[in-house]
């Protein structure tokens, strides 16, 4: 496949992706009617049943032209590996035999602070009991952008993926999740830039919020991003600004970004900053800033007393991640002392500052680890039944 073919709106997609309306009128195509259509999206969305042998109310002969077109589309899930923490690294294998990986991270109550949606949540009585899990997924297999510090983009660009294979993802974690817990947000920040593979990713967003489908609101995805200018405010206009946006800084000095990030010579930080006033915010809601923190390169104080000048007059949170050791650089995290007194700037300062613990590094699953291949096993499991 091209790597540079990318999914566009309008073009064909298979199955997982299709929406309902698209269903209804492949059900016609068969000699169904349409509401054979509607059941299937919600044994596929609502159901996570991929398997067309468990649609027990689908005939037949429609499970089997089912089985072959799903075969021909869905990624298999190749391994699981859990890490200490409870974090889940899926591996998956895309019908062209590359691999992509997203994560399933149970979410503590020492999380809850970081999250806007919070006060919405606890309006959920019914799920409230259940513990919550975030899934990172990925969107492209390798990357384009370059950063230095990311396993993901090491490789460059392999491919971009498809609507099926982005939603696939959220389909095969959800059908993981244990009873005790429910999937209450999405963060497209696995592999790959999501706003390079722009449509593909806008298409399995709306997938998502489908109300027959899977039902996560807007508010509950974020879009993680190194600062895509253009693609940024289409977001915006796209969806009136409920897509969470997290925006990869890194450093609030053009010098040093650039070195960490190359996309900042063609979007330096004063046009990223400009987009950021821009994008359409609803009221209480924040951009999320990622600061991944390296020993001598982006952790003094003098950064922090900047950063705090670049986004004055902006509403953000900012996580604070002390860099997760990836094998092709010799970058290393800053001591704990460096972290703190950087967050102690930002606090003082007025922002709402978090220092992110690792999640699931055991397992090579936190941020910037992803590479799309099995390493430090920990424990592996069979691979669950498509249901
Ligand atoms: S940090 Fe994100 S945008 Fe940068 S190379 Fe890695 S996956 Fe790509």
């Amino acid at each position: 496949m091209n790597a540079q073919r990318r999914f566009r709106h309008g073009d064909p997609v298979g199955p997982l992706a299709r929406t309902p309306e698209q269903w209804k009128a492949w059900a016609l195509t068969i000699g169904q009617r349409p509401f054979r259509g509607t059941q299937i999206f919600q044994w596929l969305h609502a159901r996570q049943q991929l398997d067309p042998d468990g649609m027990t109310d689908v005939p037949k002969a429609v499970r089997a032209l089912l089985k072959t077109e799903l075969e021909q589309h869905v990624p298999t899930l190749e391994r699981v590996h859990e890490a200490a923490d409870g974090t889940r690294k899926l591996v998956l294998r895309l019908t062209d035999h590359s691999a992509v990986e997203s994560v399933l991270i149970p979410m503590d109550a020492e999380d809850k602070g970081e999250d806007d949606t919070e006060l919405e949540d606890e309006q959920d009585q019914a799920c409230a009991q259940k513990q919550r899990v975030t899934e990172c997924v990925s969107t492209q297999a390798g990357c384009a952008m370059g950063c230095v510090f990311c396993a993901s983009g090491h490789p460059g660009l392999l491919r971009h993926l498809t609507p099926d294979e982005i939603i696939a993802q959220v389909l095969i974690g959800r059908a993981l999740l244990k009873p005790s817990q429910r999937l209450s947000n999405i963060v497209l920040m696995g592999m790959g830039e999501p706003l390079h593979n722009y449509d593909a990713t806008v298409h399995a967003i709306q997938l998502m919020n489908c109300q027959e489908g899977l039902a996560l609101s807007s508010r509950r995805i974020t879009i993680s991003t190194v600062g895509l200018v253009p693609q940024i405010d289409q977001l915006g206009k796209d969806f009136q600004g409920r897509i969470g946006l997290a925006i990869s800084l890194h450093a609030a000095d053009d010098a040093v970004r650039t070195r960490l990030l190359p996309i900042n010579r063609r979007y330096p930080l004063q046009m990223l900053m400009q987009a950021l006033r821009r994008y359409p915010l609803p009221p209480r809601r924040r951009l999320t800033i990622e600061i991944a923190l390296i020993d001598g390169v982006n952790d003094s104080e003098q950064m922090a007393r900047s950063l705090v000048a670049l986004l004055r007059g902006i509403p953000v949170k900012i996580n604070l991640i002390p860099l997760n050791p990836v094998p092709h650089t010799a970058l290393r995290p800053p001591s704990e002392q460096r972290v703190e007194a950087f967050q102690e700037v930002l606090t003082r300062s007025g922002l709402s500052c978090f220092i992110r613990r690792r999640r699931g590094d055991d397992i090579s699953a936190a941020c910037g680890q992803l590479a799309g291949h099995p390493t430090s096993l920990i424990r592996q499991e069979p691979s669950p039944p498509r249901s």
